[in-house]
């Protein structure tokens, strides 16, 4: 979508240190991270919010949520523990209108969350 950051990133319109690419999503470091780990993966095509993932996306969300777990294992925080979050819409804080999965660890964090 045009003017839309993310999308710039995954078409590396904008350069970005990628961490893991495939053919359908790319993972980034947040440049604001809010533990000593904190990962972006989105899909390469643009979706606002999780509410628009319809029947056909539920692959594209496993690969999301598959690959969020390969590179917690890769970061060194399998074993411990990290958070995995969607934020969808403003009451849950989302600000990037492009969907995303953040991949947080490194640090404890509480529940219930704010
Ligand atoms: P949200 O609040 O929408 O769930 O999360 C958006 C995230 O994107 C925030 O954690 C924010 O720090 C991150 N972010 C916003 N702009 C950029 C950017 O230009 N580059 C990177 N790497 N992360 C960004
Ligand atoms: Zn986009």
């Amino acid at each position: 979508m045009k003017n839309c950051f993310f999308c710039k990133i995954a078409k590396k319109e904008i350069a970005t240190d990628l961490i893991y690419e495939n053919k359908n999503i790319v993972a980034f470091r947040d440049i604001n991270p809010q533990a000593p780990v904190h990962i972006l993966l989105i899909p390469k095509l643009h979706f606002p919010t999780l509410n628009d993932f319809m029947s056909n996306d539920k692959y594209l969300a496993g690969n999301l949520i598959y690959n969020a777990a390969k590179l917690a294992k890769r970061e060194g925080i399998a074993e411990q523990g990290y958070r995995t979050v969607f934020n969808c819409n403003e009451w849950a804080g989302q600000t990037v209108y492009h969907i995303h999965l953040h991949l947080l660890g490194g640090r404890k964090f509480r529940w219930p969350p704010g």
